[in-house]
Order: structure tokens, then C-alpha cells, then sequence
């Protein structure tokens, strides 16, 4: 492609996209495709000459985009959003426009230290107590993994790093402590960085859904007298289920007592923190080895970037740590080199995403719509509540709400097929998308709030949608 229709195209695509996000609810919230729709229209195999830019983009528009779910549509409510803007729409072009990676401090000085300024941005604006170092990361399955590995490494004194004479088998087994309700990307890396599945011990949970940390307490206890290694604890900001917030006052001496990693995966909800009313969910961060939070979810910057603080960041480089002749630069003894921060070698330049969206708003702009969006949440569950004909069924504290449809007289698994039945009539016709959950073994409708472009009158058609879809 020459430049002229570089220019050509670039034009006429960065105008689809001004149009989209304007007017994203012009499409079915969740794309009707079935599978193998989509597949079907896609040759078997790729050209043999090139084909024209006008071609491809009519058969983007024709046959790609009916098979996409509008994440930035504003009546998109389910799962935890992944809210995008102008901004780090026009950052991400520049990152692949430059086509940097940023893996070294010398192959683009400029991408390791506005991503260090960034993150030292973001954690001001979180109140992070002195002495948390940033890193962006792809997501916050991959930098609880990281979390995970390091933990391991603090436990056995790099032993399994080394492969000492047993390697991870000899180092005995390492438990991890993470509440019933934790997000599946603690089992994961548990299972990735070799401690196992079995050693994911899961801590019982309090009336808010919160960990038990008198349960955590008699866990680790437990585990000690039989002689398992008390290694880890993770702790959730924000559950996936229903935005239930762990307490790192109570749960960050216990981690000290036993000197055990503390890992608080706060990837919705620690964006919340730079409200000062908010700030609350993050008390006892300071007990906290390492910290997430995605702005990829709530913060208005386009999938994927996700802030991984650290308070030792000699110990993560020592646990990330190669050092292959061919990545050594004169420069290594003065600087950092994100790719002993994380997993991979290559990275994306995400810091330029980030910075654009925190000028271009401003903390006041971003409160404004954590505020907003916490605010419709709240208003939903009153509506919730004041019915007779619907239940809440877990707090609020956040952005998303869990109930269910309970005009009373029915039993449990009555209830669980009538909501079900609730939830595939709300998501038939396009115009509102939900998904559910399972709090202990009951069956919740949940509505996330978060989309740049949802207002009341999105989330007040939700309600109506849903009291349409009754089944009687
Ligand atoms: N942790 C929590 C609490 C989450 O809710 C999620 C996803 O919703 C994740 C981790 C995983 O996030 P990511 O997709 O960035 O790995």
C-alpha cells in the first residue's frame, strides 16, 4: 500500500469509527451469529495476489461486523465493560503506526519512560501509598501469573527458579489462599506457574460476599500443622461475580504474620479509587506485594492495557529476569527494561493510550464517569428493591448489580429456569445485552454498568425490557 492510499483509507476508516461510536446502538448490542455464520463466508484460503483496500473494507462492513458484539454499545451490560475514547482510540493508531516494541529501554526510550510517568500518574491519582513501582501489562489474568511466580520465588528463595536439586516438586507443596469467589485467572496461573490446582485453597466468604479472614486465618493454620507452605494470598477488590470488596486492613497482617505475597486483583473495581469517596476499597494496600487493575475495563482506554504495580521491582526483575547477550545495552545498568517487568519479551507502546486518555479527560472528567456509571447502579437496585416482583440479591458498592426475577412461591429450581428463560428473552432482539452468574448455587441476572456512552435512559430501557420479559 503506497502512502496515498494510506491516506486514502485512513481517512475514510477513522470517519467509520467517529460514526460508530456515535451511533454503536444502531447495531444489535450482541451479534445474532450463529456459530460457523461468519466462518462460512471467509474463503478457505488466502489470496494468492493482493486484493483492493475497497474490497476488504466492504466485506469488513458486509460480512465481519454482523458477527461482532458491540462492547461499546451503551446498553451493553453484561460481563465487566471494556469502555473506550477518542483518545486512546488515536494513542492505539500511533502505537501501531509507530510499530514499536517496547522491550528494551533502548529500542524506544520514549515508551519505557512515558510509561513509567504514566504509571506514577495513575498511582497518584489511586492515593497509592509511596513506594508502588507501575508496569502496563496486556491483562490482569497475566499479571496475577506474574504475581503468582513471584510469590512462589519469595517462598522457596528462587529455589524453583534455579531448578535446585528437586525443582518445583522438592519444593514442597505451596498454597494459595484466594476467597470461593475469586476470578478464574487465580486457578489459572495457579496451574501455569506449577503450584496446582489442588493447592488453590478457597477462603469461605462473609454476608458481603467479602473473604472470611477468620476462615483465611484457620485455613492457613490448617494447612501449617499438616505441613503445607502457606505461600500466597490473593485478594479480590471488586469480585467478578458481584463486586464484593475483600478487606486488605484485615487480610494484609495475615499475610505479614506468615510472610506470605499479597496480591489484591482489583481489575474493575480499583479504577473506582480515584474517587476520594471511593478510596475506602483500597485501605491496607499498603500490606499489598502487587496490585491490578485494568483501565481496559473502566478507565476509557481501549482493550488491552492493563497497571500492575509492584513494590519490589528488583524482585519481580530477578524472578522475570534473562539476559541473553543479544538484549544486553550499555545502557542496562541506568535504566528499566520492561521485559523483566512481565512475560513477554516484545511489548506494545500502551503508555502513549493511557497518557492521551488521562490529558485528554482529566482525573475530574474520568470521576465524573465512575461516579455516573456507580450512580445507575444504584438506581437500578432501587428499582429492584422496591418491586415486589424482583429480588436484589447481593450490595452494591460498585457498578454492577445481581438479582433476580422473585414474584415468591417458587422453589429454587423453579426460579433458576423462570430467570434463565428471563435472560434468553432479554438478549433475543438485540437492543439489550446481560449475562448471569451463579452467587453459591443461586442463579443471578447481572447487570454491569460501565459503556463511555450509557446514560439513566439505557439502564431505565433495561429495566423495562426485563419486566417485558416475565416469563408468565
Ligand atoms: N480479575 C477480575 C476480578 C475480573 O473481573 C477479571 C475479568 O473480568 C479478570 C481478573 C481478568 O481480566 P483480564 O481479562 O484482564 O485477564
Amino acid at each position: 500500500m503506497n502512502s496515498e492510499d494510506f491516506r486514502r483509507h485512513g481517512y475514510e476508516v477513522i470517519d467509520w469509527i467517529a460514526d460508530y461510536l456515535d451511533h454503536s446502538d444502531r447495531y444489535p448490542v450482541m451479534s445474532p451469529s450463529k456459530p460457523g455464520d461468519i466462518k462460512a463466508l471467509i474463503p478457505d484460503s488466502a489470496p494468492e495476489d493482493g486484493e483492493p483496500m475497497d474490497t476488504i473494507l466492504e466485506d469488513f462492513r458486509r460480512d465481519i461486523l454482523p458477527g461482532v458484539t458491540h462492547w461499546n454499545h451503551p446498553r451493553f451490560f453484561a460481563y465487566f465493560p471494556a469502555n473506550n475514547s477518542g483518545p486512546s482510540i488515536l494513542g492505539e493508531m500511533l502505537s501501531a503506526g509507530l510499530g514499536v516494541n517496547a522491550m528494551l529501554w533502548q529500542t524506544s526510550p520514549a515508551a519505557t519512560e512515558l510509561e513509567e510517568k504514566v504509571m506514577d500518574w495513575l498511582g497518584e491519582l489511586l492515593d497509592l501509598p509511596p513506594g508502588f513501582h507501575g508496569v502496563i501489562q496486556d491483562t490482569a489474568s497475566t499479571t496475577t501469573l506474574c504475581a503468582l511466580v513471584c510469590a512462589r520465588e519469595k517462598t522457596t528463595a528462587f529455589a524453583i527458579n534455579a531448578a535446585g536439586p528437586a525443582g518445583l516438586a522438592g519444593a514442597g507443596p505451596l498454597r494459595i489462599y484466594t476467597s470461593r469467589e475469586a476470578h478464574s485467572s487465580v486457578l489459572k496461573g495457579a496451574k501455569i506457574a506449577g503450584f496446582g490446582a489442588e493447592n488453590v485453597v478457597s477462603v469461605d466468604i462473609d454476608e458481603n460476599r467479602a473473604m472470611d479472614v477468620a476462615d483465611l486465618e484457620t485455613r492457613i493454620t490448617a494447612d501449617l500443622r499438616d505441613g503445607l507452605i502457606p505461600c500466597c494470598i490473593v485478594a479480590t477488590v471488586g469480585t467478578t461475580g458481584c463486586t464484593a470488596i475483600d478487606s486488605l486492613s484485615a487480610i494484609g497482617p495475615v499475610a505479614k504474620k506468615h510472610n506470605m505475597w499479597l496480591h489484591v486483583d482489583a481489575a474493575l473495581a480499583g479504577n473506582a479509587a480515584i474517587l476520594p469517596e471511593m478510596r475506602w476499597i483500597l485501605d491496607g494496600v499498603e500490606y499489598a506485594d502487587s496490585l491490578v487493575l485494568n483501565p481496559h475495563k473502566w478507565l476509557l482506554t481501549n482493550f488491552d492495557c492493563s497497571a500492575y504495580f509492584v513494590k519490589d521491582p528488583v524482585h519481580l526483575q530477578r524472578t522475570m529476569a534473562i539476559n541473553p547477550e543479544y538484549l544486553k545495552t550499555k545502557q542496562d545498568h541506568q535504566v528499566n527494561n520492561f521485559r523483566d517487568w512481565g512475560i513477554p519479551l516484545g511489548r506494545r507502546f500502551r503508555a502513549l493510550k493511557l497518557w492521551f486518555v488521562l490529558r485528554n479527560y482529566g482525573a475530574v472528567q474520568l470521576r465524573e464517569m465512575i461516579n455516573r456509571h456507580i450512580g445507575l447502579a444504584k438506581e437500578f437496585a432501587g428499582w429492584v428493591d422496591e418491586s415486589d416482583q424482583w429480588e436484589l440479591l447481593a450490595p452494591v458498592p460498585m457498578n454492577t448489580v445481581c438479582f433476580r426475577w422473585n414474584p415468591g412461591g417458587l422453589d429454587e429450581m423453579e426460579l433458576e429456569v423462570r430467570n434463565k428463560a428471563i435472560l434468553e428473552r432479554v438478549n433475543t432482539d438485540g437492543t439489550i445485552y446481560l449475562t448471569h452468574t451463579k452467587l453459591k448455587e443461586t442463579y443471578a441476572l447481572r447487570v454491569a454498568i460501565g459503556q463511555t456512552a450509557t446514560q439513566q435512559k439505557h439502564v431505565a430501557e433495561a429495566w423495562d425490557k426485563l419486566n417485558s420479559c416475565i416469563v408468565g
